[in-house]
C-alpha cells in the first residue's frame, strides 16, 4: 500500500484502510469512483425498508412525531434482532436527503463489517447525577464506525487531489452524492483544511455559492 495515498494521522490510516478495504469488496478500482451504500447493503446482510412499508406498523403519534417534531434527531434505526433469514432491518429518516442518507447507510454498513454487536444499542448505564449515558464502548465503535464509513464514501486519495486541484467542498459533495459537510469533515480530519483554505482565498468563492 501507497503510504503517501494515507492520511497523515495514525488514526486516520487506520480508518482509511478498513475504508479501502470496503470499497475493494464493493468492486470499486479507482479512488474517485462513487460508492453506492445501497448496493453494499445487500452483501453486509441489511435489509433497507422504505419508511412507507414500515408506516402501517406505527400510530399516528409516532409517525407524527418521526417526521415531525423529532425528524432531526434520527438518522437511522436498525432493528437489533435480525429477521429469520439473517438480514437485518434497517429504515433511514425519509426527511433527509439521499446524501444523508448514504452516510448513515454506510454507517450501518460499517458496523456489520466491523463485527459490532447489535446490542450496542442496548448497553447503557447511569452516570452520578442518575442520567442515562451510552457507555465509552459505545462513543468509541460509534466514531469507528462513522470515519470509516465516511472515509468510503469520499477516500482520501481523490479528496487531496481534489482539493489541490481546487475543487469545493460543494463540488466534491456533489461528485460523491453526500452532503458538503461531511466532505468538510473529511478535509479536516485529514489534515488538508489548511490546504483547502489557501487554495480557496478568503472563502468567497465558496460562501456566494447558494447551496
Ligand atoms: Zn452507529
Amino acid at each position: 500500500m501507497d503510504l503517501a495515498n494515507l492520511p497523515p494521522t495514525r488514526k486516520g490510516r487506520n480508518y482509511e484502510i478498513h475504508a479501502i478495504g470496503l470499497r475493494e469488496f464493493a468492486g470499486l478500482r479507482k479512488d474517485d469512483e462513487k460508492l453506492n451504500p445501497f448496493e453494499l447493503a445487500y452483501y453486509a446482510k441489511l435489509l433497507v425498508a422504505s419508511f412507507e412499508q414500515i408506516e402501517p406498523f406505527l400510530t399516528q403519534e409516532t409517525k407524527a412525531h418521526l417526521l415531525g417534531t423529532g425528524k432531526d434527531k434520527w438518522s437511522g434505526g436498525a432493528c437489533s434482532q435480525a429477521l429469520p433469514d439473517g438480514r437485518k432491518l434497517i429504515v433511514l429518516n425519509p426527511t433527509h436527503t439521499k446524501n444523508r442518507q448514504n452516510a448513515t447507510l454506510m454507517e450501518e454498513i460499517s458496523h456489520v463489517f466491523l463485527g459490532h454487536k447489535p446490542s450496542r444499542l442496548a448497553i447503557k448505564k447511569k452516570n452520578k447525577d442518575g442520567e442515562i449515558i451510552a457507555r465509552d464502548y459505545n462513543a468509541i465503535v460509534e466514531e469507528q464506525a462513522y470515519s470509516i464509513g465516511a472515509a468510503a464514501l469520499v477516500p482520501y486519495s481523490a479528496l487531496k487531489r481534489f482539493v489541490e486541484m481546487g475543487k469545493t467542498s460543494r463540488e466534491i459533495a456533489e461528485h460523491f452524492e453526500v452532503s458538503y459537510q461531511l466532505v468538510e469533515y473529511r478535509i479536516k480530519v485529514s489534515r488538508l483544511w489548511k490546504t483547502y483554505l489557501s487554495i480557496q482565498g478568503d472563502g468567497n468563492r465558496f460562501s456566494n455559492k447558494s447551496a
